[in-house]
């Protein structure tokens, strides 16, 4: 793996909109352009995402703006990328644990993003110095991991800041390192993050416990 340091820090042109919503105030970051190169979709049993080498990078920046950025919700509108008609098509949300926000109010806060205040940031990758091996790790205590959770077509990531970082650590493996995430088998880069809430491996509300990140060079 392609060790990471702040000299590779992510660059993400952000829309940042700070929203009064339910008696407080929520910050909502997401990309000024979407890559058109991520696309998410739920399969019976697994989130299937597939990105090209731009959306990969742009999937690693929000993943760690939402290391970084434990006061703020990182959207990804990924169904602008697809057909929204479709069943299955999600969009993407990176969601603190400590925000406590409730997944049913989301359709409201996204209706009043507004055009949003420019900014680019560039966060450094998730770096993962304890883990031996990120492969093997499936959390077995919720407070470490990341929850797949789901409404209005959106795909929510709900985790702590380390549960970001370990997951993110994986997502930035696959961005450092393609050919390291090689499967043989399948002939394509990837890597499968599981749910974090219980060992069955299942989400909250239906959602399928595991995401599998494709990298399609071609998609786009
Ligand atoms: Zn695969």
């Amino acid at each position: 793996m392609t060790p990471m340091t702040d000299d590779t820090a992510l660059s993400l042109q952000t829309r940042i909109s700070n929203v009064r919503h339910g008696g407080r105030d929520l910050r909502v970051i997401r990309p000024c352009h979407l890559a058109p190169g991520i696309v998410l979709r739920s399969r019976p049993k697994v989130l299937h995402m597939e990105v090209d080498r731009v959306g990969l990078e742009q999937l690693a920046a929000a993943w760690s703006l939402a290391v970084f950025s434990p006061r703020s919700i990182i959207f990804l509108p990924l169904r602008q990328n697809t057909d929204r008609s479709r069943a299955g098509e999600l969009d993407l949300v990176f969601l603190h644990s400590s925000l406590q926000f409730r997944l049913a109010q989301w359709t409201q806060l996204r209706s009043r993003l507004g055009t949003g205040d420019l900014h680019t940031a560039k966060p450094a990758p998730p770096v993962l110095p304890t883990e031996p091996d990120p492969e093997r790790w499936r959390p077995r205590q919720s407070r470490n991991g990341v929850v797949f959770d789901s409404a209005a077509q959106t795909l929510f990531l709900v985790g702590t800041r380390d549960g970001f970082r370990v997951t993110g650590s994986l997502a930035g493996r696959l961005h450092a390192d393609p050919e390291a995430c090689f499967d043989q088998s399948v002939r394509h880069s990837c890597v499968m993050l599981g749910c974090g809430r219980r060992r069955s491996g299942t989400g909250r509300h239906g959602t399928p416990g595991i995401l599998h990140i494709q990298l399609t060079p071609t998609l786009t």
